[in-house]
């Protein structure tokens, strides 16, 4: 017998879904189509009773949902997946999908803040209870599974900080009390951290981030064993959060250079990060790359990369940060992370509409607050873009 060594993931993102490939073209053609014709009766009855079958209504499933589903499973190292019009499209999908009314929640206190509305605002009106617990406190999650749980959702790292959650203790414990295990993967990638080695049952995403990673589409993944998939597809086609042929075409491309990105995101932002640390006019920089992480042992030792993202707060007021923001040109000031372009935001403006000054003291969003995900722009030109914005000083600001 001749046994092949197993292919390494940047081979498996061009090749995971070789097996799904029809036709002659190299790249696949877009089935731009809302249905699928039968060819005839009994292939019909066939294709109407198959769960996620790719070619038959494209609520149901479409060809290219099902190759990006293949390739972020393999990833992941999960059995299948399947894919939505967006990130919050896959988390309600999987929250609504397996729970019922009277079911409690185990989740964080910071997550993503689409993910805290869904689990403290909407699932409550539906009698799903949640508690909220610090995510860096292993006993935290164990107190709060005393209660009897039926998910506990996690996400690491999380805005604004970069906190880390213990993934395996936090899926060992919630096992132990018979709850299901859900890891919001977007920050790490599947690249730099696989969470269903680490114990979780089900691993989403929002592809809008780096799987896409040209700031061009909006869509999101979930992956996890046949049986938990296909009964999410079954909540899915009536919530109806579908992407679009054109998307899903785009999201495989984004994916087939996925690992070459994600190798100069997690090199530059490192260099970045490093830079800023040693500069007066920065108070703190929040990486998990950087030795003064407080979690960096746990960073690395669950994850392999630590992605483009990073907290800085400046020595500086709202006003002093906000004009440090503009002073930035290659930066881009807009939201989202995860892409091409190295993208900035003043955490305190972008949160000021959804979290009130406690809640924002809560989680970590002090004035001073600046988010960045660095893109791929050479870090240099990227360090130097930064320095001139902090060596312009911050009109209002004051040190110390
Ligand atoms: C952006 C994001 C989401 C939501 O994804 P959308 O594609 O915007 O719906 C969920 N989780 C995390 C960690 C995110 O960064």
């Amino acid at each position: 017998m001749n046994s092949k060594p197993p292919l390494h993931s940047d081979s498996r993102l061009l090749h995971a879904d070789d097996a799904l490939h029809e036709g002659s073209s190299l790249t696949p053609p877009i089935p731009w189509s809302a249905t699928f014709l039968a060819d005839d009766a009994s292939t019909f009855a066939q294709m109407a009773s198959t769960p996620m079958h790719p070619r038959y209504y494209t609520r149901y499933g479409n060809p290219l949902h099902q190759r990006v589903a293949r390739i972020v499973a393999d990833l992941e190292g999960a059995a299948t997946g399947l894919v939505t019009a967006s990130g919050m499209g896959a988390i309600s999908t999987t929250l609504f999908g397996l729970l019922r009314a009277g079911d409690h929640v185990v989740a964080q206190r910071n997550h993503y803040m689409g993910t805290t509305r869904l689990l403290s605002d909407l699932l409550e009106r539906f009698s799903v209870s949640c508690e909220l617990v610090d995510q860096t406190d292993n006993q935290a999650f164990a107190r709060a599974l005393e209660r009897p749980t039926a998910v506990v959702m996690l996400e690491s790292p999380t805005n604004p900080d970069c906190s880390l959650t213990d993934v395996r203790t936090a899926a060992r414990l919630a096992h132990c009390a018979g709850a299901l295990v859900v890891v919001d993967n977007t920050f790490a990638t599947p690249l730099n951290q696989q969470p269903i080695s680490l114990g979780a049952d089900l691993v989403v995403h929002s592809a809008t981030k780096y799987l896409g990673g040209h700031h061009d589409l909006t869509a999101g993944v979930v992956v996890g064993s046949e049986a938990l998939i296909e009964r999410l597809w079954s909540t899915q086609i009536v919530m109806g959060a579908t992407l679009s042929p054109m998307d899903a075409w785009l999201l495989l491309r984004g994916l087939r250079t996925l690992s070459v990105r994600m190798e100069r995101i997690n090199a530059s932002a490192l260099t970045v990060a490093s830079a800023l640390a040693v500069h007066p006019a920065i108070e703190s920089v929040s990486y998990p790359g950087l030795p003064g992480h407080p979690q960096h042992s746990l960073a690395r030792e669950q994850m392999s990369g630590f992605g483009g993202v990073m907290g800085l707060r400046l020595r500086s007021d709202y006003a002093g940060t906000a004009a440090f923001v503009s002073k930035l040109t290659l930066a881009q000031h807009a939201v989202s992370l995860g892409g091409v372009d190295t993208l900035v935001v003043h955490a305190a403006a972008m949160w000021a509409g959804s979290l009130d000054d406690e809640q924002m003291r809560q989680t970590g969003i002090e004035p001073n607050l600046v988010r960045l995900s660095i893109g791929l722009e050479h870090p240099d030109d990227l360090i130097a873009d930064l320095l001139n914005a902090l060596d312009a000083g911050f009109g209002s600001s004051h040190s110390g």
